[in-house]
């Protein structure tokens, strides 16, 4: 994991937040790589759930919300986690976090300390607070959202009667969350801004099992199909104390990450119909569904699988690793590579040969994100390049001036082939899709 920080910091994924202030636990940027590398997750998710289906609609509902939204799911009473402080440092965990709790312990137990205890746990409320206008009370108070699928549930009858849907339909929206964790860290594991990529699935109650089944499967089948390895991922189903007291049934998807083991990286829940029950309760609206053709009213069950971005971009990451003995690689699924190719002259002293570089890089960068490197030899230029995941490095040298053909070179099996200039950018297109 230590090296997976390092390389990131170095190479421009993840900067720790306000970092020349001394930072602020939990907040990371994503540096100019990191954000290309964010976007394309987002972008795949939205594509796998939006795009490639019929029956899902998108959406990008607002951060603060009407604060009786929070009071209605329940966030204001009860989004808490059980807090407690070491007895000798007043370092604050979360008492539910044993593992967490037990290493603290060791590390004082293995100093020598005395009176190792902790105080009783009291609940500490999750929600981030602010006021919006300039009177700063009661009347003003709202709150960062903690989850993003309230703005989902709040635009239920919004989307019903705006667009062509029938049950079953899904919304998916993907959005900044927020929430005061007692102990951010885990690096990107454990942060107090995050994103989340969540979809509510609206299906009569009868059929909820059944979808609840289809989604936990598909996606798994997802994860997979970005290329973390299966040997790195299992479901876990939820103790019944475990889960919020209105799903009906709650599965994760786990991720063994290295150094903390088996951990959630997605939820996948069936919240029964308990969230529009609840807000057509307190906002005083229907939100029921009637099924047109057959005159049935219900109110729909909801299943949702919700994923945060930086969970997976941390899995992600760690899964592409690897060392060899002449580099470290980052095998990342190529739609997801920050950069997609970059370009090389051979020589950076040879005005023909660099001008004809130029020209194949304006060439591919009007279609993919592409790097310009003209510094060092092209060895260390490869090494670069592999660092930091990039698919296929293209040369031009001496021959291209001659047979207007440029080197290719695969960045997993490091071979090279021959590519004329004028089918580059459908060679390219063609391994992407591939
Ligand atoms: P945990 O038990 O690990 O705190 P959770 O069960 O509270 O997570 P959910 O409320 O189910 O998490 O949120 C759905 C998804 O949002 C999680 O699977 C995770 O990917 C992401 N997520 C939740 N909290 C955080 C966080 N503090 N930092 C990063 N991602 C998060």
């Amino acid at each position: 994991m230590d090296k997976i920080v390092a390389l990131a910091k170095r190479r421009g994924f993840i900067y720790p937040g306000s970092e020349i202030y001394g930072g602020i636990a939990g907040f990371w940027d994503y540096g100019p790589l990191g954000v290309e590398l964010a976007n394309n997750i987002k972008r795949a998710w939205w594509k796998a759930m939006v795009y490639d289906r019929e029956d899902i609609v998108g959406l990008d509902a607002s951060i603060i919300m009407n604060p009786k939204v929070w009071e209605a799911s329940g966030h204001v009473a009860s989004f808490t986690d059980p807090l407690t402080e070491c007895k000798v440092c007043h370092q604050r965990f979360r008492a539910d976090q044993s593992d967490e709790i037990a290493s603290h312990e060791s590390m004082h137990n293995a100093k020598g300390d005395r009176g190792v205890a902790w105080t009783e746990p009291r609940q500490f409320n999750l929600l981030f607070r602010t006021f919006v206008g300039p009177v700063e009370d009661a009347t003003s108070l709202a709150y960062l959202r903690g989850e993003t699928c309230q703005g989902i549930y709040v635009n239920f009858p919004n989307i019903v009667s705006s667009m062509r849907v029938k049950i079953p339909f899904g919304i998916a929206q993907i959005g900044k969350a927020f929430r005061n964790e007692v102990t951010p860290g885990k690096y990107l594991f454990r942060v107090r801004e995050f994103e989340q990529m969540e979809l509510e699935f609206f299906v009569h109650p009868r059929e909820a099992d059944r979808q609840f089944a289809y989604w936990k499967d598909e996606r798994m089948r997802w994860h997979r199909s970005l290329g973390l390895r299966e040997s790195h991922l299992r479901f876990r189903q939820h103790e019944s104390t475990e889960r919020a007291h209105y799903a009906a049934d709650s599965w994760d998807i786990e991720y063994d990450y290295p150094e903390w083991g088996w951990k959630e990286l997605e939820g996948i829940a069936n919240r029964t119909d308990y969230d529009l029950k609840t807000h057509g309760k307190w906002s005083g609206r229907d939100l029921s569904y009637t099924n047109q053709e057959t005159k049935e009213t219900f109110i729909p069950y909801v299943i949702e699988p919700s994923v945060g971005v930086s969970r997976l971009f941390l899995a992600l990451l760690v899964d592409a690793y690897a060392e060899e003995e002449k580099r470290i690689v980052l095998r990342l699924h190529p739609t997801l590579s920050p950069v997609k190719v970059a370009v090389f002259p051979l020589v950076s002293n040879k005005p023909d040969i660099v001008e004809k570089a130029r020209a194949v890089y304006t060439l591919l960068k009007k279609r993919f994100v592409t790097a310009w490197d003209d510094r060092g030899n092209i060895g260390k230029r490869y090494l670069a390049q592999d660092e930091i995941g990039t698919p296929w490095c293209v040369t031009v040298d001496y021959d291209t001036l001659e047979t207007d053909t440029v080197t290719v070179r695969d960045r997993d099996t490091t071979k090279q082939e021959r590519v004329g200039v004028s089918h580059l950018l459908s060679y390219i297109e063609k391994k992407l899709s591939g």
